[in-house]
């Protein structure tokens, strides 16, 4: 199975008539937007349309891009496509998937498909048909430091504009009442791992860049796939899906007990809603950081789909009655690893119940081994002085996404998706993106451009007063009283 070839939007009638220009151009902004992920795509899609907010959002790459070494043929989004960048906050918006559709007449077509998941590359593909409309996004703009002025009582934002190759090619300065984070995550490797990932002569790659790979991958007599989450299961299928039946010479092994399955019942869902967000933000910090962990499961699993066809393709070839050359081992770490001569790499293996160790000798690796937040330190730094932390040095972040920073400072940095160690497993999640931007725009105007639910689950988290209704920045809250519990129900 080949990738598609990207579907690239047509500029043109997508594309809204762009504002006249700014009457003073040193004027600050009211909004300045770092990193063009998901994230922030939606909340420039949602700030569009609202007259009188000055906002601009500048991106280090050359265009929108979604994880494009992981568009591999046949994944899908694990959120419903009623989760792109507006729909969840105001159907009507111009930027809905559904509209996307219509602009390509396809709403026929998908219509009858019946799918709710749509495919990764489609996601990808709407994006950037946004992107290309919105004329406040301003990519090859990599932002090098954020700093409070006190004087004008305004953020200066340091950027340094890139040419077609990533080369600096002009600094620039812009100042904003207000700055957005948006930076996403990064590739993580493990320690252990560090030294053959950095070294460019062993076929060692992150899922991060899988299909970039794919080839030299598959040319390997053996192949090992680290990581028992959705991309390491992604990638297994596809290899194994594009190896010679019974020579597959497959090994997958992860930390994880088993290859778990995501949670994906009714009610579990709803961890993932703006009152399970509310209820999160408003407990303890160590009880934070524990149910993050132990959540692990309703975001680091594995879609029922794709181990069903990881089964489904294994089954298949042991159909003439023999074993597919696979193996496949949860509940292993890899302790060490180290090359051998220069096309072979040697894994030291521990299994985590057993305590048993042996090696693995493998002719390429895929480390499915995750992602992590980008750290705010870099960008932040000139805001140190005014930043309040928690107990474990990480910034402090409101309910309404602000960073708790000194009261001297006027002006807001609100961030997206950095915000899992106080908003929960659903920081990430990209069935609450638009909803945070919607909120962190109600908190920017001071108005309520966006009214946002008053309830969202059906589940009451929490025992006492609950709080239902998300009022928009600084004003009062109602509170709902429960109906007390009766005892020994
Ligand atoms: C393969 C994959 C599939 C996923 N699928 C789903 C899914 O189906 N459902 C779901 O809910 N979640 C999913 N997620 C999780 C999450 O929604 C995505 O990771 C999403 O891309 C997060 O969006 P973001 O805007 O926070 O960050 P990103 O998409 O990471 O974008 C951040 C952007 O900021 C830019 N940037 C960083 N630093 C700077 C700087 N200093 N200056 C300028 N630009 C900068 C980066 O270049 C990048 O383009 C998936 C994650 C992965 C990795």
């Amino acid at each position: 199975m080949n990738n598609p070839p990207r579907q690239e939007p047509e500029p043109g009638p997508d594309r809204l008539p762009e504002p006249g220009p700014r009457q003073d151009p040193d004027a600050p902004r009211d909004l300045v937007g770092i990193g063009i992920g998901p994230c922030n795509l939606s909340l420039a899609a949602l700030a569009h349309p609202l007259d009188g907010l000055d906002a601009v959002f500048y991106e280090q790459r050359p265009s929108f891009d979604w994880h494009p070494g992981l568009l591999i043929d046949g994944a899908t989004l694990q959120v419903p496509f009623l989760a792109d960048l507006v729909t969840l906050i105001d159907p009507t918006s111009h930027w809905s998937f559904l509209n996307y559709l219509r602009t390509r007449e396809r709403l026929f077509p998908f219509y009858f498909s019946e799918h709710f998941h749509i495919q990764r590359a489609e996601y990808d593909a709407y994006c950037r048909w946004v992107s290309r409309g919105l004329p406040a996004l301003r990519y090859r703009h990599q932002v090098d430091a954020v700093r409070w002025n006190p004087e004008r009582a305004l953020f200066e934002i340091d950027f340094t504009q890139l040419d077609a190759h990533g080369e600096a090619e002009a600094l620039g300065r812009t100042h904003a009442r207000n700055v957005v984070l948006g930076i996403g995550t990064a590739p993580h490797v493990p320690d252990p791992l560090r030294p053959l990932a950095d070294d460019p002569r062993v076929p060692v790659v992150h899922a991060a860049d899988y299909l970039d790979h794919r080839a030299a991958l598959l040319a390997a007599e053996h192949i090992t796939v680290v990581g028992s989450g959705q991309s390491g299961a992604e990638i297994f299928l596809d290899l194994l899906r594009h190896r010679p039946a019974g020579r597959e010479k497959l090994h997958w092994i992860g930390r994880t007990q088993a290859f778990a399955p995501m949670e994906y019942s009714k009610l579990g869902l709803e961890h993932f809603t703006p009152d399970y967000t509310r209820y999160f933000h408003a407990l303890a910090e160590p009880v934070r950081d524990q149910l993050v962990s132990a959540q692990w499961q309703l975001h680091k699993g594995i879609d029922a789909a794709t181990l069903a066809a990881i089964h489904g393709e294994l089954y298949r070839r042991s159909m003439d009655g023999g074993w597919p050359d696979a193996v496949l081992t949860p509940g292993v770490r890899v302790r060490t690893a180290g090359r051998l001569a220069t096309t072979k790499v040697e894994l030291h293996l521990e299994h985590l119940q057993q305590g048993t160790r042996s090696r693995l000798t493998t002719g390429a690796v895929v480390l499915a081994t995750g992602y992590r937040e980008r750290p705010l330190g870099r960008l932040l730094a000139g805001l140190d002085p005014y930043m309040r932390r928690d107990n474990r040095e990480r910034p402090r972040v409101d309910e309404e996404f602000r960073l708790v920073l000194d009261p001297s400072v006027t002006g807001s940095v609100f961030v997206q998706n950095a915000e899992q160690h106080t908003h929960g497993v659903g920081a990430p999640d990209l069935g609450l993106t638009a909803w945070r931007g919607a909120s962190i725009l109600n908190s920017v105007t001071g108005a309520e451009p966006y009214p946002l639910p008053a309830r969202t689950a059906f589940t009451t988290f929490g025992l006492g007063e609950q709080r239902h209704r998300v009022p928009h920045a600084r004003q009062a809250r109602q509170l709902v009283p429960l109906i007390p519990l009766t005892e020994g129900r």
